[in-house]
């Protein structure tokens, strides 16, 4: 069976939806550790190892929401699944395995070896 950019369409919705509720979970976390954080001075280094890691995670979700949207507005612009280094086409199966991706291969490993 092949994968349908309709397919692709509805699992980025999905996963917009899921990654959206996870930042929520994560941020509203983040704001409650905050809360009388002066109060405890033995926990202090912990809640402030906790808080780190939950602004982490916050920022990782944040970046792959935002990979996320750029995908479905490729889908409103009619240019998904278009390769943003050279303009080919992106093979449907490397898609599949990530629906987000802006680049095909071959431009992506490319960018990554620049770095
Ligand atoms: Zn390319």
């Amino acid at each position: 069976m092949t994968v349908t950019y309709d397919a692709l369409h509805q699992q980025l919705l999905e996963k917009q939806q899921h990654l959206q509720g996870q930042l929520e979970d994560t941020e509203s976390a983040v704001r409650e550790e905050g809360v009388g954080y002066s109060n405890h001075m033995a926990d202090a280094g912990t809640e402030v190892f906790e808080q780190a890691r939950d602004v982490s995670v916050a920022r990782q979700l944040k970046r792959s929401l935002s990979d996320v949207h750029h995908a479905l507005s490729k889908f409103k612009d009619g240019t998904f699944g278009i390769c943003e280094g050279c303009g080919s086409i992106i093979e449907l199966a490397r898609l599949e395995a990530l629906p987000s991706a802006r680049m095909c291969l071959e431009c992506q490993s490319h960018r990554e070896g620049k770095r």
